[in-house]
């Protein structure tokens, strides 16, 4: 898959960082967030204290040997959870595809967001910006064409920092790293590679495959492509069913049918673009709100008659689901997904061959914005009105 853009963000010392942004008087001090001091081991480090050497899963008995002025608390889960919420809110807000590798560590396909968030370095500011508003708190940003680098780079300047690697460079970007990088490659397997004088992912990328394999069996294909910095796994959105999805907390209430119509139909652009951006098309459809009252959260699936990547047929079928909902209640929250997933390839042929008009006007407008898509790549935004056309004589059918 060519041309991904791939952001992994990382919050910087995240439990130690919630503390000091809640209790002013820890800032600038050795915070220690971790089990028992008997027993436990630390779950995070502030950076003041990662100076006397204290580090994530070290025994507390030995952090405490290190730094024993250091201010020890025990781990606040619903207050970080509370921040997480926040932190996966803006992430939401930037990208339909959203993958949380934990409270505080994401992956985002911003794949054919360019148009809308600009070049990289643009974007990893505007998505640091947003998280510090939202929640006062630091990350770090790496960007790349692929999950395993992007999530070396935003690693390689925290706190606070941002790391671009364009297109093409994935291999110089990662060659003088040491092996310990690599996905797959822990301390044991770090040690048995440097005995063989492998120390550095150049030398991983230079080294035999067929040499690799017999050293370290199955282990040998995978890290030689990282080495190189190739690795194609999706951005996975989160929830047991694979989804793509668009929502957002609203500013201002909002109720009826019209209201939610124009938010739905915003939502299912981006999440149509998002599908063909990672060459996908989908079978079914949710619509999300949240009711203002009692935060109580709706959902509702559909079907479409056949996979889909149009924002046309998204919304229609989103339009459909409407009625079980309570449209006159006012709602803080309007969502899309799309979900049943599917490679754009596998589903191709069928439609073409398929009877129903649904199917057949589906097939058509995707073409049509697959267009736009193209257009939009070249030209920018100007075309995007253009998308309207198919979308809105689409709406009687
Ligand atoms: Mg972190």
């Amino acid at each position: 898959m060519a041309g991904r853009v791939i952001v992994h963000l990382d919050m910087d010392a995240f439990y130690a960082a919630v503390e000091q942004r809640d209790r002013p008087e820890l800032v600038g001090r050795p915070v220690i967030i971790g089990g028992p001091v008997r027993r436990g081991v630390v779950s995070t480090a502030s950076y003041e204290a990662r100076v006397f050497g204290v580090r994530s899963a070290m025994p507390m008995a030995e952090a405490l040997r290190r730094c024993p002025d250091g201010v020890y608390l025990p781990v606040d889960m619903p207050r970080y959870v509370e921040a997480s919420r926040g932190i996966m809110e803006v992430f939401h807000r930037f990208s339909p595809a959203v993958e949380p590798l934990s409270l505080d560590e994401a992956f985002l396909d911003m794949t054919g967001c360019e148009t809308l968030f600009g070049p990289p370095d643009v974007l990893a500011r505007a998505l640091k910006d947003a998280v510090s508003e939202a929640v006062r708190l630091t990350c770090s940003v790496g960007v790349a064409s692929n999950k395993f680098v992007a999530k070396v780079a935003s690693d390689l300047h925290k706190p606070d920092g941002i790391t671009i690697v364009p297109a093409g460079t994935e291999a110089a970007f990662l060659a003088p790293l040491p092996i310990g990088r690599l996905w797959g490659v822990g301390p044991k397997t770090a040690e048995r590679l440097q005995r063989l004088g492998l120390v550095t992912i150049a030398d991983i990328a230079a080294a035999d495959p067929a040499n690799l394999r017999a050293r370290l069996g199955s282990l040998g294909d995978h890290v030689a492509r990282l080495a190189l910095g190739l690795d194609d796994r999706p951005v996975s959105p989160d929830g047991e069913r694979k989804s793509v999805g668009s929502e957002e907390t609203l500013a201002v209430d909002v109720s009826g049918r019209e209201g939610v119509e124009r938010l739905l139909r915003d939502h299912a652009d981006r999440v149509a673009r998002h599908l063909r951006g990672s060459g996908l098309k989908a079978c079914g459809v949710r619509v999300k709100v949240r009711y203002t009252k009692g935060f109580v959260l709706a959902t509702r699936d559909g079907r479409a008659g056949a996979p889909f990547d149009d924002s046309a047929t998204l919304f229609r079928e989103a339009c459909r689901l409407l009625p079980r909902l309570e449209l006159d209640r006012p709602m803080r929250l309007v969502g899309v997904a799309a979900f049943d997933l599917q490679e754009s390839g596998q589903a191709a042929q069928g439609d073409l061959f398929a009877a129903s008009g649904d199917e057949m006007r589906s097939e058509r407008v995707s073409r049509v914005e697959h267009a736009v898509d193209a257009l939009r790549e070249r030209f920018g935004d100007v075309v995007a009105r253009a998308a309207r056309v198919p979308r809105d004589r689409s709406r009687d059918g």
